[in-house]
């Protein structure tokens, strides 16, 4: 039993004090590859005629769920320009104020004087060759502080998305919001003022497949730990000897130790 004993001891002590990372990342959009959507981002990126400016609250990246990197990987290079803050302009937001002051600059915003984007006149039938469409990523709150922070906005021609056509996705990506998705809402403007419907399709892509690839495992992974042995995202941590005595002592323990949270975990695993 002491040497027994022993053994056990020293697979204790060979327990890490913090789990191996066991999510590779994709080196594109930094994601865990399992839940990659690179594959589903066009073969070569979208060329638009207008381009899309991000204004985007800090707190914004560090959600779950960001869309943002979705648009800017589907559009070509220098289309989609995202600048990080509560405010804006700052001095380390370079290019930024010029783009505020362009006379072809609109601010997607719903204040009483916005107009409907799709009144704004036709890309080159009397109108601008192309429009630089300012957004405001953040959730509701940020974007009104963002807003009255930043005196600048205010000046701006500001428009609205009046179109119906909500989001699908809506309920599975914003569960936060009643809104759309700041990629949602960037790939349909780009296919009013373009008018082309193949932007939005082509866009959206991506976040199809990471939706549709949450509701056939989004629940299945918060639970299963066969899941998680299966796609290799479970932490095996403990040597078979100190498993089966823990299991046979306090089948809870084992689990505690090994695992972040699966509480559904059967004992008998
Ligand atoms: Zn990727």
């Amino acid at each position: 039993m002491s040497e027994d004993f022993q053994e056990v001891w020293e697979d204790l002590v060979g327990i890490p004090a913090d789990p191996p990372s066991m999510r590779e990342l994709c080196e594109n959009c930094t994601r865990p590859k399992l839940v990659c959507w690179c594959s589903y981002l066009p073969a070569t990126p979208l060329v638009t005629k207008c381009c899309i400016v991000i204004l985007q609250h800090p707190a914004e990246e560090k959600r779950c769920l960001r869309t943002v990197p979705m648009l800017s990987l589907g559009l070509a290079p220098g289309l989609c320009h995202v600048y990080k803050g509560k405010k804006f302009p700052q001095q380390r937001h370079t290019g930024l104020e010029d783009l505020m002051h362009a006379p072809n600059s609109v601010l997607l915003y719903p204040s009483p004087q916005s107009v409907d984007l799709s009144d704004l006149p036709k890309l080159a039938s009397g109108g601008y060759d192309s429009y630089n469409l300012f957004l405001l990523d953040g959730t509701w709150p940020q974007a009104k502080a963002i807003y009255h922070s930043s005196p600048l906005l205010h000046s701006m021609k500001q428009v609205k998305l009046l179109t119906t056509g909500t989001s699908e996705y809506v309920i599975r990506t914003q569960p936060t919001e009643g809104c759309l998705s700041t990629l949602e809402t960037a790939a349909l403007a780009l296919t009013i003022l373009e008018n082309r419907e193949v932007i939005r399709e082509t866009l959206l892509k991506p976040l199809k497949a990471l939706c549709d690839f949450q509701l056939d495992h989004g629940a299945v992974t918060h639970q299963s730990k066969e899941y998680l042995i299966k796609t290799r995202t479970y932490p095996k941590l403990i040597g078979k000897r100190l498993s089966r005595l823990l299991n046979g002592v306090s089948p809870n323990a084992a689990e505690s130790d090994a695992s972040h949270s699966d509480k559904e975990v059967g004992p008998n695993q």
